[in-house]
């Protein structure tokens, strides 16, 4: 992993907190995926085109952007969830602001309309894997695999091209940034959870917010479910909050894209 020059000189100097991916071979795991991928019908944007007419990019690993936009990322994952996206939308639309959405591949599935929900509210879609594993722990080929099938799953329900992928927890392997790039995907972990924000927030942050209730534990733990549930309601609860502290500040609530889109 390289720090990127052109990526510097984009950003207007500064390249704390993006780093970017020297030229990287296909895996025979992923070459076949991602062959498989570029044949279907879903149109994902898989390879060297360019996902929403940005110039290729590479797979930049961000967390928060070196921009002259007065913005700040909101990012909700987990989702699509039958009742916290809905609320998570209408918060978001009663103050005008947009956000970006990493979606979970069978979650996106299972509830495409809420997806299209999403999409006509105006916000940016990103993805989070198939099935929200531990990367970390997760061999080359199936973090491939949840990686490229998360991706189309999420493609296909938004039914558009995507460029932005977000690992659960934010855990990284060198497997897991590859696939990535080669995908053209930029990999956005964030800068600030909405659990523990500073002081002072700062244009170019991103923030982690949810949508969704994603647990280490699977099917064995209900209990614990239902805590994070009543825990991602509570943060819901405090996003109008959030949101006056950043106009009030002068600073817009705003999408990744739109930071990494800015001069
Ligand atoms: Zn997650």
């Amino acid at each position: 992993m390289v720090l990127d020059p052109s990526r510097r000189r984009l950003l207007g100097g500064v390249a704390l907190g993006t780093a970017a991916i020297a030229g990287s071979g296909a895996t025979a795991a992923a070459a076949s995926l991602l062959d498989q991928a570029s044949r279907s019908d879903t149109d994902n944007a898989i390879g060297d085109r360019v996902p929403g007419g940005r110039r290729p990019r590479g797979a930049h690993v961000v967390w928060s952007v070196a921009t002259s936009h007065r913005g700040v990322a909101l990012t909700f994952d987990d989702g699509p969830d039958p009742e916290l996206t809905p609320l998570v939308l209408s918060v978001l639309a009663a103050a005008d602001a947009h956000a970006t959405f990493f979606m979970v591949g069978e979650a996106a599935t299972r509830r495409p309309d809420l997806v299209g929900d999403v999409v006509a509210a105006g916000h940016e879609i990103g993805s989070h894997t198939w099935s929200h594993i531990d990367l970390a722990r997760a061999d080359r080929a199936t973090t491939t695999r949840q990686i490229v099938e998360g991706h189309r799953a999420v493609a296909a329900a938004a039914g558009r091209p995507l460029s932005l992928f977000r690992p659960p927890w934010g855990d990284l392997t060198g497997s897991a940034v590859r696939v990535a790039a080669e995908l053209a995907l930029d990999v956005v972990l964030w800068s600030h959870s909405a659990e523990h924000l500073p002081a002072a927030l700062v244009p170019g942050d991103v923030i982690l917010l949810h949508d969704g209730v994603r647990t280490r534990g699977g099917a064995f733990d209900a209990g614990h479910r239902g805590a994070v549930r009543a825990r991602h309601r509570d943060e819901i609860g405090r996003l109008p909050q959030l949101l006056r502290r950043l106009r009030d500040a002068d600073i817009e609530p705003t999408t990744v894209g739109a930071l990494l889109d800015a001069p």
